[in-house]
């Protein structure tokens, strides 16, 4: 009877607009090697978060994504080479 009851809580209705982090603080800088500032943007299966979600702008969430990527790689690859990846 009860079909339309949801389970799992109630649902947040996130109203207020979301700032891109990055924008909104310009001190805070995106490097592959702040893994703390990444893990902010990453599910905890370490997926990355969709930008709907995070509220990071185009700009921002492509260089969140390319420092992620380049921060697995590195998480993955040994330290036999050079440190610079540039
Ligand atoms: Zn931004």
């Amino acid at each position: 009877m009860a079909v339309a009851k949801r389970s799992g809580g109630p649902r947040r209705r996130y109203s207020r607009r979301k700032v891109c982090r990055f924008c909104a603080d310009k001190s805070l800088s995106i490097d592959y090697k702040d893994v703390r500032t990444l893990r902010n943007f990453l599910t905890e299966r370490g997926k990355i978060v969709p930008r709907r979600i995070s509220g990071s702008c185009a700009e921002h969430q492509r260089k969140l994504t390319a420092a992620i990527k380049r921060a697995r790689n590195i998480a993955l690859l040994p330290f036999t080479a050079s440190h610079s990846l540039d």
